[in-house]
């Protein structure tokens, strides 16, 4: 735990996965020929967006790569104001190293939540590889941090909350609301 937390501390920049992870990992398609991957629906679950929120307004950078491409997507980043928003991202290495390069990160100040191996590549290298509780052993196994919830059902809060609670702006936060 004490070696999760001095992992934690550095982190500046949160990235998530969407698909597994922000949401249960379940795709809706529609029979109707005018409903392309674009136009799915996701289900969102409104405590992660609230946790991703928080970091933000702790002055963290929250960011999005995910391979699929989709206007639910864009519009959930959108009403939670995540700048860096990277869809339809078959490489995720590639942009991820895009990301950093363009914030002068290193990889020691990123934290990365992802449920499949096509994660990997950036998890391998971030100084905080996290998953959900749902995701493979495997996955786990490669992962510094495996929330206790599931994907789609408050994983993301649960790694924002232990990001923000390593910093130690937790308490900060929760004054607040404790007005
Ligand atoms: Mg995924």
């Amino acid at each position: 735990m004490h070696e999760l937390i001095e992992r934690a501390r550095p982190v500046r920049l949160v990235i998530f996965d969407v698909d597994g992870v922000l949401t249960d990992g379940r795709l809706s398609y529609s029979s109707h020929p005018d409903a392309p991957e674009k136009e799915q629906s996701k289900v969102f679950h409104s405590r992660d967006g609230l946790g991703m929120k928080l970091l933000m307004q702790a002055g963290l950078e929250i960011g999005i790569i995910t391979a699929r491409s989709s206007l639910a997507v864009a519009r959930r980043m959108a009403d939670l104001g995540v700048p860096h928003v990277h869809q339809g991202q078959q490489d995720k290495l590639a942009t991820y190293q895009n990301m950093i390069e363009h914030l002068a990160l290193s990889h020691e100040q990123v934290a990365y939540m992802g449920d499949d191996i096509i994660d990997l590549p950036v998890l391998r290298r971030v100084g905080f590889a996290a998953t959900v509780a749902d995701a493979s052993e495997f996955m786990q196994s490669h992962c510094h941090f495996v929330s206790k919830h599931h994907s789609g059902q408050g994983a993301a809060r649960e790694l924002c909350e232990f990001i923000l609670n390593a910093q130690g702006r937790w308490d900060e936060t929760l004054a607040y609301f404790l007005r």
